[in-house]
């Protein structure tokens, strides 16, 4: 998957490079064409006190990056998204009301939930599947990934918070992620895990609301925690700035279909509203 290709631009005499990344006249391209989506898709509604931000909300590869030497079936899989989480994402903000951050592109371009210093920020092995287009990146590379994609995705949340809180209104942080029925080999019998980084209280909130249904198998800090160095998002725009937040993971064969996604905004929903409740925000906080 070495082979390079080249493909010329609407410009017509600029040609760029859109095959794998890592040479550097490649980082000196930008990883963004004009017409591929903006990084931030913002869905900003008035509201409750949730602020909804989804990482791995799409698969989508930028055009300079090719196919980053994957098959088009390990783009579908996991390793490139969280499948169900955006459809979630803007279920709950429909319902519930209040803004949504998703962000446009694959975690494989770089990992918008982690520290970008951290190895797997840009991963070069994905469960079992190694990723050609991320092997021997430059630190050029790798900063661009940053630039482009990474450093938008948290100042838009920055941006977002800020003004939020200068305007005196309660913001939780809830971000949504969805994880494999199966990793390396080993069934997860997790349907949901509620995640925190630092303080709790939120996330405790939640494991007793989701915990009445006994029906559901709850996971608390599974099937990850902030040992595993994914509460990045969590810390930075929650813990961080002493608000309340969660990372809610629902195992990705439960949200399959558009009516699995409906039952899930409905019970995540509910329990998002009672743990605001039973911490003293305002569920109906209007602008
Ligand atoms: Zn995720």
């Amino acid at each position: 998957m070495s082979q390079r290709r080249y493909q010329a631009r609407r410009s017509g005499d600029r040609v760029m490079a859109d095959g794998l990344a890592g040479a550097a006249d490649e980082a000196a391209a930008p990883l963004l064409a004009s017409d591929e989506p903006p990084v931030v898709d913002l869905q900003d509604s008035a509201g409750g006190p949730f602020v909804f931000l989804c990482e791995h909300a799409s698969n989508r590869l930028p055009k300079a990056l090719g196919d980053l030497g994957l098959p088009a079936e390990a783009l579908t899989r996991h390793i490139a998204w969280d499948p169900g989480a955006a459809a979630m994402t803007l279920g709950l903000a429909a319902r519930l009301g209040g803004p949504a951050i998703l962000q446009s592109y694959s975690r494989l371009v770089i990992d918008c939930n982690r520290e970008p210093g951290l190895p797997d920020a840009i991963t070069t092995l994905s469960e079992d599947t190694a990723i050609p287009g991320n092997q021997d990146l430059g630190p050029d590379a790798r900063q661009q990934r940053v630039d482009a994609i990474w450093a938008p995705f948290h100042a838009a949340i920055d941006e977002l918070v800020e003004a939020r809180i200068a305007a005196g209104k309660p913001s939780v942080i809830v971000t949504l992620h969805s994880f494999t029925s199966v990793y390396r080999g080993v069934s997860r019998p997790w349907h949901v895990g509620i995640i925190s980084s630092g303080e709790r209280s939120f996330a405790e909130a939640m494991l007793s609301a989701l915990r009445r249904d006994p029906a559901l198998v709850v996971g608390d800090d599974e099937p990850y925690s902030a040992r595993d160095n994914v509460d990045y998002t969590i810390r930075r725009h929650g813990f961080d700035r002493g608000l309340p937040h969660v990372m809610i993971e629902v195992r990705n064969d439960l949200v399959e279909s558009a009516t699995d996604v409906a039952a899930w905004v409905e019970r995540l929903g509910d329990a998002l509203l009672e743990s605001a409740a039973a911490l003293g925000l305002s569920p109906a906080q209007e602008d």
